[in-house]
């Protein structure tokens, strides 16, 4: 399979770098030391239509196809990982609503995500409950005929500290459900999170619930729809969105050790001249042309409606993760100290990469689906 992209996907590929190179790269680095993003820069994502990048028109998305929606992300993720971060709980909010939620929903929620009007968090994980989702303990009750009380503890949630919107999970009667919260909902709870390894900027909090009333209308989907497949639209989306996010880690840092290498000497010649030096380079290059095949082959599937896209989703998730922390820590070897100074660029890659391996399904939550797949697809 070979990567073809249209004129339109080169144009808008191109719109993405601008953006970022502008917009970001000479801010990342500050983003990252104060934790925060600034509403000025997220006002700005959400005009160029990256807030709703893969929504139809019809509700003020951009109506990306999958392949440009990664190469969004790889080029967000380039500049500043949670600035994709940012855009992708946005992207992973509305496509799961699209797609589950009512038409009432819809109409009052979709164009306001999409026009950066509100911001919307993703609150599935729980103190207790991370990987083994399908048991957390956040609960949905009767009120009365129109309202639940929700009871339960959240935490690790992007954006927590600035969303307007939560689609929260939890159990209705023992059934994984997810409800639509908002902020100044009675009895929520929003407690900042600060000082993370990566992912700094990404304004994390810990919810709690006490009696939240949530009216039953907000519910999405059905009852018994939490995990599969409301959540799991939801997290397709993410995974994919994170296999791009490292292509473009991985591609910031090679080109920050091209251009390192090129200019630093050692012993009397040039970085780049010494040969483990040039075998750290090589790797990077080769893993992020596997990478971007994986990525681009998982982009195609999903574009084409196809089931596999979820297992092809998962395997360049779990690679392209691996593959940028390899590659960012690479990175800062090849720039000594420079490279571990808080001014660095790849120091912050490297804090970065390492949670693309934790978020979205661990590697070893990717390593049990992968191997199940193997066993059912090869077994003789
Ligand atoms: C920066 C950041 C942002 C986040 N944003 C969100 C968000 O917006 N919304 C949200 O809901 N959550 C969010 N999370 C939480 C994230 O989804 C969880 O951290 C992740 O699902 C893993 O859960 P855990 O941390 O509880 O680890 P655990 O599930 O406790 O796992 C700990 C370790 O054990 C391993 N492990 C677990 N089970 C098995 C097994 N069966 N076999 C082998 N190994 C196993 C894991 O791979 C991991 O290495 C975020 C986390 C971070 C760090």
């Amino acid at each position: 399979m070979g990567i073809q992209l249209s004129e339109h996907q080169k144009k808008d590929q191109a719109a993405f770098r601008e953006f970022v190179n502008k917009e970001i790269i000479p801010h990342a680095n500050k983003y990252d030391s104060e934790e925060r993003l600034p509403d000025e820069l997220l006002v700005k994502v959400a005009r160029q239509g990256y807030s709703g990048a893969i929504l139809p028109e019809q509700f003020g998305g951009r109506a990306m196809d999958y392949i440009t929606y990664g190469l969004l992300n790889e080029e967000l993720g380039r500049g500043c990982a949670s600035v994709r971060g940012f855009m992708m709980m946005q992207n992973m909010v509305a496509l799961t609503l699209l797609k589950w939620g009512s038409e009432e929903q819809k109409e009052r929620w979709l164009g306001k995500i999409a026009s950066g009007q509100i911001i919307a968090a993703f609150a599935l994980t729980e103190p207790e409950i991370g990987s083994d989702a399908m048991h957390i303990e956040t609960t949905f009750t009767d009120a009365d005929n129109e309202t639940y009380m929700v009871n339960g503890h959240k935490k690790w949630i992007t954006l927590g500290q600035i969303a307007d919107l939560f689609l929260v999970f939890g159990k209705r009667r023992g059934k994984l459900s997810a409800v639509l919260m908002e902020k100044d909902t009675p009895g929520l709870t929003i407690t900042p999170l600060t000082g993370m390894l990566g992912l700094r900027a990404s304004m994390l909090a810990e919810l709690h619930f006490d009696n939240s009333p949530v009216t039953k209308e907000n519910l999405v989907g059905r009852v018994g729809f939490g995990f599969v497949p409301v959540g799991i639209t939801a997290l397709n989306l993410g995974r994919y969105s994170i296999a791009w996010g490292c292509l473009g880690i991985g591609q910031a840092c090679l080109d920050a050790c091209i251009d390192h290498t090129s200019t630093r000497k050692q012993f009397g010649d040039y970085l780049k001249n010494h040969q483990l030096i040039q075998k750290m380079i090589a790797d990077m290059t080769v893993n992020l042309k596997a990478g971007r095949l994986l990525s681009y082959h998982a982009g195609h599937m999903q574009e084409m409606g196809d089931q596999d896209a979820i297992m092809e989703i998962m395997v360049a998730k779990y690679f392209t993760s691996k593959m940028a922390f390899k590659i960012a820590s690479d990175a800062v070897q090849i720039h000594g100290a420079s490279g571990c100074s808080h001014d660095s660029a790849v120091q912050r890659h490297l804090r970065d990469a390492k949670i693309m391996e934790i978020i979205e399904g661990t590697s070893q939550i990717h390593q049990i689906k992968i191997a199940d797949y193997a066993y059912r697809e090869y077994a003789g």
